[in-house]
């Protein structure tokens, strides 16, 4: 392995999600940039693209998931089985690894906060660990304050009592707390009370954040959790990116680009569920005939249930309705849609990602949150920062055409524009030279290099 500027190492481990694997490999870039060596240890399911990053080295571990447990369909699940799986086959594999004499010594180790295996994995290697939390600060918040929550009786959710303001969380309701369908209705409360308990038993926590956008929210989990935690976000857009190699598992249809190109700027809606989220048929054609009426040019990614049925959930009359003021695409480059002058707003479904690449663009949200940290993030968005409206309750043509209208055509969205603006503004800032971001960043790498003492 080629010896760097630091001559240390540091092991990133991501969760095989493609919302948490593009997180985990910008904050490796930007170690590497800062002079670590790098080692991303992998499972073989969704396994990141080792020729995008050759200034990497790669150490897979078998995850021992079977061919229908190998799938993202209901990711809290496969989070469960790789927790029960892995501790064993990466124990071997980091071994192997710290004992090789030829490397740059490791002296810590990253681990996506979702794998609280790798705590007792880290325990008995003796490697400090630090961990990342690929989604948002007031997100995890809500799960580490999950105890509370239950003791005070918002949870389990009920719906009747949705519009209950929960008052330890302004401005959150009880709708707007995470959910996730399982089989299980324990599995949720369980994981995010094992998450948040090894995040705690962690040497500090790594934000995809920045301090200006979650003050609120970090300042509560630095009293709460009690270990150093740098905020050092939004990674993608880090000045000291070694490289902007793509980590997406999808190739994305590069013609979303020529095609932005022939639009009017601001005059393009972006719709975008990001790579898990499933929406019905009934769903689809009510999104469909929303944007069609609506009557604004849209690029629509709509991700296939199969390779041969990809359009088929589309209504009749649709394509020829919308003729070429509609493009619809299996995957986008979406950072690159979203910084394109043409996108006028996003339809997203506020995982934190979209949700933060929307943010460093400065382009207003029509939230659509499907599960999980989703609902928090599209709460903040519309009733904190400002700078997007929800969709109200079940997806329904009528309520998509007015959100569209709000957002892209009446005055509303003129000012919530303006404020996305101001806020893509203190993103930017951050990651200037003396930003918040920047100084995070300083602090975390000499957390790290401490450990080589
Ligand atoms: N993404 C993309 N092209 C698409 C849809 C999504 O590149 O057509 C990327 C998007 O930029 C983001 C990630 O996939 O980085 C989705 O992560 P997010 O946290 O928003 O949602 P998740 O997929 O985890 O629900």
């Amino acid at each position: 392995m080629e010896r760097q500027r630091k001559g240390v190492s540091v092991v990133l481990i991501p969760s095989p999600l493609q919302g948490h694997i593009a997180p985990i490999l910008g904050l490796a870039d930007i170690l590497y940039s800062n002079g670590f060596s790098i080692i991303i240890g992998h499972t073989l399911f969704n396994s990141p693209n080792p020729s995008a990053y050759p200034h990497f080295s790669f150490l897979p571990f078998s995850d021992q998931l079977t061919e229908s447990e190998a799938s993202t369909s209901d990711p809290l699940h496969l989070t469960n089985l790789i927790n029960i799986r892995c501790a064993l086959p990466l124990t071997r594999s980091l071994s192997q690894l710290l004992s090789d004499p030829s490397l740059d010594p490791i002296v810590c180790f990253i681990s996506d906060a979702a794998l609280h295996f790798t705590r007792s994995v880290c325990d008995s290697l003796r490697l400090p660990r630090l961990v990342l939390r690929t989604g948002g600060a007031s997100s995890f918040l809500v799960f580490s304050l999950f105890p509370l929550l239950r003791q005070r009786g918002y949870l389990p959710i009920q719906e009747c009592r949705g519009e209950e303001a929960v008052v330890e969380l302004p401005p959150l309701k009880v709708k707007d707390l995470p959910r996730m369908e399982s089989k299980d209705p324990e599995a949720l409360y369980e994981f995010a009370c094992r998450m948040s308990d090894e995040l705690k038993s962690s040497s500090g926590v790594i934000w995809n954040t920045f301090e200006e956008l979650e003050i609120s929210a970090l300042e509560r989990l630095r009293h709460e959790l009690g270990i150093p935690s740098y905020p050092i976000g939004p990674f993608h857009k880090h000045p000291t990116l070694a490289s902007h190699s793509s980590s997406a598992l999808r190739s994305p249809d590069e013609s979303c680009i020529p095609w932005l190109d022939t639009r009017e700027p601001n005059s393009v809606l972006y719709v975008s569920l990001g790579s898990i989220a499933a929406v019905s048929e009934r769903e689809v054609v009510e999104m469909a005939w929303g944007l069609a009426n609506s009557r604004q040019p849209f690029l629509w990614v709509l991700r296939p249930r199969s390779e041969s049925e990809w359009l088929q959930p589309l209504p009749e009359g649709f394509m020829e309705s919308v003729g070429g003021r509609g493009h619809v695409v299996r995957w986008a480059p979406q950072t690159q849609v979203l910084s394109h002058p043409a996108v006028g707003a996003f339809w997203t479904h506020n995982g934190w990602n979209s949700t933060l690449e929307s943010i460093c663009e400065g382009v207003p949200m029509i939230c659509m949150p499907c599960f999980a940290d989703q609902k928090v993030n599209a709460k903040y968005v519309s009733d904190v920062w400002k700078v997007g409206v929800q969709l109200p309750g079940e997806v329904e043509r009528g309520e998509v055409e007015k959100a569209i209208a709000r957002i892209m055509v009446e005055d509303e969205g003129k000012f919530t524009r303006e404020r996305a603006l101001e806020l893509k503004h203190k993103a930017s800032l951050c990651l200037q030279q003396h930003g918040s971001s920047r100084r995070s960043l300083d602090a975390l790498i000499s957390h790290i290099l401490s450990y080589n003492n």
